[in-house]
């Protein structure tokens, strides 16, 4: 793909930065899966060491990627290249040792005390963390360096050049149809806002066969795939031929751990269709997290959710649950598709979902300016979600303290899965023009579908940025439009 001796030269200097990558992700799943407890403190300190090699051997291309943008006649495989490697070598010259170690420290410590915290629905344990984090991560804006709000230094660690103009630009109009659709449900009662199932123990042998089903539905491959179990779901692609996905099973409530399944897969199918040539270089994975999730998004919801798949699994169901067969078919369609005003975010539906994102931006954004305080977070979180979701958290738990983000220092990072959402809404629109997407759901086979996710999305990595690659599959980047459409149609039909 590279005819470039200088691109070469660096794609050479890459392959042992893509392994150091590789064994973190093992460290990583290896973690979240089976290593014992004690475990977690060596390998913290591994992983430290790991990330100092990973810095140096980045720092040392900064000679042959300067040579490289001084060639004229790139192409868009070579020109790929280099921009992404030019985003890890802002991030290692600009962010010095001292505020890498300060962060990576305060956050350690910061996850176990959020997780007291939380289980104790007590702030102000957490509030001193809280404030180190806000404070630090406003220096690494600063040292990053951004136009206009700094929050967007911090937005483009996880979604390439996207803006507070463009999340604004986004949000505002998404806002106010979801909370038209929203009435439309209400007063329609056309879905209903809880189900009896969702109170129904299952037995985990017996959704280990329905996930079994799930996956050989969605046909995901023996050799290149695989699935454990862990306490928050995940995907690890560790290479283009090894991708784990994750479930979790709590008991109750089955459709949970079915949807947790085909959301990763989702994740899992984009990487696993990454073209093989761009292999062990830095463009073997999607984009940003938006372009990710809105894969998971596209199984999990546009798919996992329709009524045709609801037809599909029903017959599983019957098979391996023994109380399904005490509700229609219909029945389980609208367990799947329940629409109600909640505290979760996590367990929230299509349609409410955005709301809780929209907060989380709204705040992060004014703590990163300077223009709430820590201390004030917990009252402007309960007073926001009476606003944009109808609900009024009693504990801070369901409130301000759910979410791990904060504690990890991801700030910045919220917005990306609304933006999963709306992405996959436009893909969704556009591979109807190619296909239609119910008939072939209805019948099983999801492959057509694949192979175009495959032709115009995965395979081809971040050769393209995530704006530059919505552009050129969709035509246009971000649009909610087609979103809104979708759950218009779904819902209010
Ligand atoms: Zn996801």
């Amino acid at each position: 793909m590279s005819k470039n001796p200088v691109i070469d030269q660096i794609l050479d200097a890459y392959k042992p930065i893509w392994a150091l990558n590789h064994a973190a992700s093992l460290f990583d799943w290896d973690l979240e899966t089976y290593m014992p407890v004690d475990g977690a403190a060596p390998r913290g300190f591994a992983q430290a060491q790991l990330a100092l090699i990973r810095q140096q051997k980045v720092i040392g291309l900064t000679e042959s990627v300067s040579k490289a943008e001084k060639l004229g006649d790139l192409n868009q495989y070579e020109r790929g290249v280099i921009r992404n490697i030019k985003r890890e070598l802002k991030y290692f010259t600009r962010i010095p040792p001292e505020l890498v170690e300060e962060l990576t420290r305060t956050i350690t410590e910061a996850t176990v005390v959020w997780r007291d915290a939380r289980k104790k629905s007590d702030f102000s344990l957490f509030k001193p963390y809280l404030e180190k984090i806000v404070q630090l991560k406003r220096r690494e804006a600063d040292k990053l360096g951004y136009e206009g709000h700094p929050y967007n230094a911090l937005m483009d660690l996880f979604e390439e050049d996207l803006t507070t103009n463009d999340v604004d630009r986004i949000f505002s109009p998404l806002v106010t149809a979801l909370k038209r659709i929203l009435n439309g449900i209400v007063s329609s009662k056309s879905f209903p806002t809880s189900h009896k199932l969702e109170d129904v123990a299952y037995e985990e042998q017996d959704m280990r066969h329905v996930n079994q089903e799930v996956l050989r539905i969605l046909g995901m491959p023996d050799k290149t795939f695989r699935m454990d179990v862990s306490t928050h779901p995940f995907t690890s692609g560790m290479s283009l031929d090894d991708v784990r996905i994750t479930t979790r099973y709590e008991g109750m409530s089955f459709r949970e751990t079915i949807f947790s399944v085909i959301h990763e897969c989702g994740h899992a199918l984009y990487d696993l269709q990454v073209d093989h040539s761009l292999q062990y270089t830095p463009l073997a994975g999607g984009p940003s997290l938006g372009m990710h999730e809105s894969q998971s998004r596209f199984w999990e919801n546009f798919v996992g959710r329709s009524r045709e798949f609801t037809n599909l699994l029903y017959p599983i169901l019957k098979k391996n649950l023994k109380f399904v067969s005490e509700y229609s078919e219909d029945d389980i369609y609208k367990y799947f598709n329940l629409v109600r005003p909640s505290l979760i975010r996590v367990a929230a539906d299509e349609v409410t979902y955005n709301f809780h994102i929209v907060l989380r931006y709204e705040l992060e954004k004014k703590l990163i300016g300077g223009e709430v305080k820590v201390s004030e977070i917990p009252e402007i979180w309960d007073n926001m979600m009476e606003k944009y979701v109808g609900v009024r958290p009693k504990t801070l738990a369901e409130g301000v303290l759910q979410d791990v983000h904060w504690s990890g220092g991801m700030i910045g990072y919220f917005p990306t899965y609304s933006l999963g959402n709306v992405i996959a809404g436009m893909v969704t629109n556009r591979m109807r023009r190619d296909l239609n997407i119910s008939d072939l759901v209805a019948r099983g086979d999801m492959n057509p579908i694949k192979l175009w996710l495959k032709e115009n999305i995965h395979k081809w990595g971040s050769i393209y940025s995530p704006k530059e690659l919505q552009r050129k599959i969709l035509g246009e980047a971000y649009n909610p439009e087609y979103l809104v459409k979708y759950l218009e149609e779904k819902y209010l039909a």
